[in-house]
């Protein structure tokens, strides 16, 4: 299979960790007769240096004609890089939050796994930990509080100000379309995620998962409040296999479901648009402090590499050859600084892609 591929860089540790999931991307197309077609594209800092701008018309046209998009992270120091003294329209950030728009990625995807091997990571109690979890927060991108009308004013001198929440039922329901799918390819459970005792718009959330799963008999569909799921994320995280949620809510519970695994460097994630299409990158920042050093830790965005052949090519068995990798180099002891722990060996960057590709071959 011929597969087209924009990367982005980006800043920072970016360049490193994307060289790093390059080289287990041309261990699977070797290993299963692919072709891999990479082309480059600036964003961010990177970006303005050159263009002036975080992200040109150019660049989105290149990842518009892609199959899929692989990019490192952006962004530099905000306290001491000269990108940050820019309007804030031509940030490096702002490069980010356009190509998602221009892409129309409306669906965001997050897994949060807990590797038995760095369990000792994990903030929870010994005995929820050594359970494991496998989850995928699914929260949809582009609606809801974030985006709906806002505005502040004053009236006999009380400032008051109001957000609008907006939900239309199209807009639920190819988020939740992308939800049931997946969970397809997982353990086959959904829990939508609302606040249906409350909102409208929750209401409105429930009704139309539940048309939609209609559809996927197969699909276990579980609704829970969002208060209840942010306690039972902590309290028993094994019970999820795909959460479905709208914008704010999914913001906030996929950070708490991050912090249960401990290890910012293994998060893997990807934004989807309503084709095959989707931008792929770790959850992580550029992490400016240890950039060029070779420090980085390139398992989150090999992970999402692989996320992108599991969601954007289909091709299952390739994926399952990177996460297999990934999960034998970690039970052969190796670690980079950032998960380092007592009788592992600790390795930089390119050494960890390096013992990754040996058992992806
Ligand atoms: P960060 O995630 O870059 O770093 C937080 C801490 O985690 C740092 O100590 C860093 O060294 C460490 N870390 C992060 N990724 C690591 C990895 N792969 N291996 C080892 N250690 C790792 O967050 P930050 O410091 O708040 O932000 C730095 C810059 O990244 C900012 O400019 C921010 O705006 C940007 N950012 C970009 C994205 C993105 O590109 N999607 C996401 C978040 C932050």
């Amino acid at each position: 299979m011929e597969l087209k591929i924009t990367c982005i860089p980006g800043d920072g540790i970016g360049p490193e960790i994307v060289a790093e999931a390059k080289k287990a991307l041309d261990a699977v197309a070797e290993k299963y007769g692919h072709h891999m077609q990479y082309t480059d594209i600036l964003m961010g800092g990177a970006s303005i240096d050159v263009h002036g701008v975080p992200l040109t018309d150019e660049a989105v046209e290149t990842a518009r004609s892609a199959d899929a998009v692989l990019m490192g992270s952006i962004g530099g120091d905000t306290t001491t890089s000269p990108w940050y003294k820019l309007a804030p329209n031509l940030r490096p950030e702002a490069g980010l939050l356009a190509i998602r728009k221009a892409l129309n990625l409306f669906a965001n995807l997050r897994p949060a796994v807990l590797y038995e091997e760095l369990a000792g990571a994990c903030p929870l109690k010994t005995e929820i930990s050594e359970k494991g979890f496998d989850m995928l927060i699914m929260r949809e991108l582009t609606g809801g509080l974030y985006f709906g009308e806002r505005k502040t004013t004053e009236e006999n001198g009380i400032r008051k100000a109001v957000d609008t929440l907006t939900y239309d039922e199209n807009e639920i329901r190819r988020i939740a379309i992308k939800g049931f799918d997946i969970a397809r390819k997982r353990k086959k459970k959904v829990t939508s995620v609302d606040k249906a005792n409350v909102l409208d718009s929750s209401r409105l959330w429930r009704a139309v998962v539940e048309e939609v799963a209609k559809d996927y008999p197969d699909v276990i569909l579980e609704h829970m409040l969002v208060d209840n799921c942010a306690m039972q994320l902590v309290k028993d995280p094994a019970q999820f296999d795909v959460i479905l949620t709208e914008n704010m809510f999914g913001d906030i519970l996929s950070d708490e479901a991050s912090m249960v695994t401990g290890s910012i460097g293994m998060l893997a994630s990807a934004s989807l648009n309503d084709t095959k299409f989707g931008l792929y990158e770790p959850s992580h920042g550029s992490a400016p402090d240890i950039a060029g050093k070779d420090l980085a830790n390139p398992i989150a965005t090999i992970l999402s590499a692989s996320m992108m052949l599991r969601y954007s090519f289909d091709l299952d068995k390739e994926a399952d050859a990177i996460d297999g990798a990934v999960k034998q180099v970690l039970k052969d002891g190796y670690r980079t600084g950032d998960i380092m722990s007592d009788g592992c060996e600790k390795v930089g960057c390119k050494k960890m892609g390096d013992l990754i590709v040996e058992r992806i071959k």
